[in-house]
């Protein structure tokens, strides 16, 4: 799983150097795809329950699931959300990153952060002996705490040799609750924030969720092992 983490961090670090105002979400597919290609690995998402890309482009109101497009073409001041997954040797690996394209608002640049921070909280308390929503509080007292929204209809989860496994894990929840964290569990851990209202939906295409008052949204990912001491990342390179 490390493999595999490793390589999707790679696949959206090459995402994340080759933005810029003018590129289509589908080139930037095709960035993903050849790295994680040219590793001899497989794109995860490329036909999960047909979904047609390597990536999920999300464009600033675009919260998650969004389809990479020729006709999507990114401008100065927006942010992108890209998840990313990969499969080497049966065991999968799942991050997002919400990128800047070029300059953005003090306001987008406030919700990346705070986002970025959540997860960070998440993270920090995947150790043995905690509970699961131990973790979805901590991500949620962030947000909340920056005066954003928590998506409520999507959540992180575990993840292993296939890419959604059991427990789910909500991004809100009450502290102390939930099944008992143990070493050797991995999670996919994701919040998706939204700087305006939770309220989310999908376009017809059946899978951009998009924010329902038009607000942008934030979406940072990162697949966590829970060892003997403490959580390691593996989405990193
Ligand atoms: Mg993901
Ligand atoms: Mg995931």
């Amino acid at each position: 799983m490390r493999e595999a983490g490793r390589l999707t961090a790679r696949a959206l670090r090459s995402v994340g150097e080759a933005i810029r105002p003018g590129i289509s979400t589908l080139e930037l597919d095709a960035v993903a795809e050849s790295v994680i290609r040219d590793a001899g690995a497989v794109p995860a998402f490329k036909g999960f329950h047909g979904f047609p890309g390597t990536i999920c482009a999300s464009l600033n109101h675009e919260v998650v699931h969004g389809i990479p497009s020729k006709r999507t073409r990114l401008r100065e001041g927006d942010i992108l959300s890209v998840d990313c997954g990969a499969i080497i040797d049966g065991y999968f690996g799942d991050s997002a990153v919400t990128f800047p394209v070029g300059e953005i608002t003090p306001d987008a640049k406030h919700l990346l952060d705070a986002t970025k921070r959540s997860l960070e909280a998440g993270i920090a308390r995947c150790h043995a002996g905690m509970r699961l929503y131990d973790i979805s509080n901590a991500v949620q007292t962030v947000a909340e705490a920056e005066g954003f929204s928590v998506v409520r209809e999507y959540v992180g989860h575990g993840i292993g040799r296939t890419m959604h496994e059991d427990p789910q894990i909500p991004n809100y929840g009450p502290a102390g609750q939930g099944p008992a964290l143990k070493v050797g569990m991995v999670f996919a851990i994701e919040p998706m924030i939204n700087a305006g209202e939770a309220a989310v939906y999908s376009l017809d295409d059946g899978w951009t969720v998009v924010t329902q008052d038009g607000q942008i949204s934030a979406h940072f990912e990162h697949t966590v092992a829970l060892t003997e001491d403490g959580p390691v990342v593996l989405t990193v390179e």
